[in-house]
């Protein structure tokens, strides 16, 4: 009996990996997001030998300039795609300056039914050893894996696979460019297939989730800013952030997120006038433990526990979308 191929949604919204150089030396100096979705999977005629291709171009940029509005697109496509039954899996290729983010957000507004893997490229379509196709072929074995269905959205990039609050981009060319902050990752892949180090939907289990809490996604999202401690930082900043109409400021600390007196003085005084207060950290793995290097209890303080301060801007600002305070702001962060 002949059985139909699963479908699967191809969702291309540019980045590197549709890159376009003058020369195949060029890694570099190209032009991002100039190849469209059907010559990226003509590149890589295995995937319409597994299944029933949809593809689809919702935009095409440098994820660089990605707006909360792109998010709340590639959201609602992803939302509709969960409840159509002629979908089993789906890939988004992005850009790589930004793929961990927009997992994430997908993470939080989703519901976790379906495979989806996000992969990239660090070298242009047109270079040598371009690694766009092989990332290709592997973002689709995992969204055709059906142990995917619960995972929620998965990094795939240079046999490796992530998960979404674990992916990060940590050097700015390598095709390795991407690592898990904390530990390894979730499965790798060979001869074209996953091999899971853990059950695919048992770590997404353990996150949170606010995908039932926006039976409607936002028009907007409200407005978090990501402040930097530093050296002689300008305190100003945070009353001119709140004039800006910041709900909420996530302060990228230096160490175990430890700021500096008189920045945690306006701090405190945004956070005794409504402003969520998130206490993140500059480095690059770890943890920012609850009154551990700053009373937060004192000061009306979130600590963002082990997520970084881009991803701690995105928690926040959904979280305030979806209505809720501190406390429960708190209770989500330590989740993670
Ligand atoms: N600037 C590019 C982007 O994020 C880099 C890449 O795709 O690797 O879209």
């Amino acid at each position: 009996m002949h059985t139909p191929l699963p479908g699967l949604l191809l969702l291309a919204t540019g980045g590197t990996i549709a890159g376009e150089a003058a020369s195949p030396d060029r890694t570099q100096g190209y032009t991002p997001a100039a190849v469209p979705v059907e010559r990226l999977l003509d590149a890589v005629p295995g995937i319409r030998q597994r299944a029933q291709v949809r593809a689809e171009q919702p935009y095409a940029i440098g994820s660089q300039h990605l707006a909360s509005s792109h998010w709340l697109t590639l959201a609602a496509r992803i939302r509709a795609a969960q409840s159509d039954p002629a979908i089993d899996g789906m890939v988004i290729t992005h850009g790589t300056d930004t793929m961990e983010e927009t997992a994430f957000f997908l993470d939080l507004v989703c519901a976790r039914t379906k495979p989806l893997a996000l992969t990239g490229a660090m070298r242009p379509s047109t270079a040598l050893g371009a690694d766009g196709p092989m990332n290709l072929y592997a973002a689709a074995s995992v969204a055709l894996d059906r142990r995917c269905a619960q995972a929620g959205p998965l990094v795939v990039m240079n046999d490796q696979i992530f998960t979404p609050d674990q992916a990060c981009k940590a050097h700015t060319t390598r095709t390795d460019a991407f690592v898990a902050r904390e530990g390894m990752p979730i499965g790798v892949m060979a001869d074209g297939m996953p091999h899971w180090r853990q059950e695919p939907g048992g770590l997404a289990r353990m996150r949170p989730t606010l995908a039932e809490r926006f039976h409607d996604l936002p028009a907007h999202l409200p407005r978090v800013d990501i402040l930097a401690q530093q050296v002689d930082v300008d305190v100003g900043i945070v009353d001119w952030m709140l004039s800006r109409g910041a709900r909420g400021i996530v302060v990228a600390g230096t160490g175990h997120g430890s700021i500096a007196d008189p920045l945690q003085g306006a701090l405190q005084r945004a956070a005794a006038a409504g402003c969520i207060v998130v206490r993140a950290s500059r480095v690059a793995a770890g943890a920012v433990h609850r009154g551990a290097s700053v009373d937060d209890d004192a000061q009306g303080f979130v600590a963002a526990g082990f997520l970084p301060p881009h991803k701690a801007r995105l928690l926040t600002t959904l979280a305030l979308a979806a209505g809720l305070g501190r406390d429960a702001i708190q209770a989500l962060f330590a989740q993670y």
